[in-house]
């Protein structure tokens, strides 16, 4: 597989009315766009630094997969996600080589993006979140 650059890092917290002056007033970054993702229960807000970006993700409900991971591990990194080149064949070949996955295929994530995720369990911890922009023109 082909992986190019980290497109973006997720950061869990409570609340992003909260977390976002931090990274605005003291790390100096811009919150560029703010979007809910409705069927992961999250809402999102997005700031860039090279071309990576930081995804906030506050919980829109107690039932959502963010609120259940401040239950059990607090605020903090939740995943890490590379950009790939042909989402569907990395997907493929980690399956192939044993991974488990928590997408079989492809959704929609945030921004557009076609996204998948590796489950931790067979990556040694850390929540792997694959990424394609198929909107390019
Ligand atoms: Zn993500």
């Amino acid at each position: 597989m082909k992986l190019s650059h980290i497109e973006h890092i997720g950061i869990a917290v409570n609340d992003l009315n909260e977390a976002i002056p931090y990274y605005e007033n003291i790390l100096g970054l811009k919150c560029y766009s703010v979007e809910e993702v409705k069927d992961q229960k999250v809402k999102t807000a997005f700031f860039k630094i090279g071309q990576t970006k930081l995804e906030l993700l506050e919980s829109t409900s107690p039932e959502g997969p963010i609120a259940k991971f401040i239950e059990k591990r607090g605020q903090g990194i939740h995943h890490i996600a590379f950009a790939v080149d042909g989402i569907e064949n990395a997907l493929s070949e980690a399956k192939e080589k044993g991974v488990s996955l928590i997408d079989q295929k492809p959704r929609k994530g945030a921004e557009g993006l076609d996204i998948a995720f590796l489950h931790p369990k067979s990556t040694f911890g850390v929540l792997t979140e694959f990424c394609e922009d198929n909107n390019k023109s």
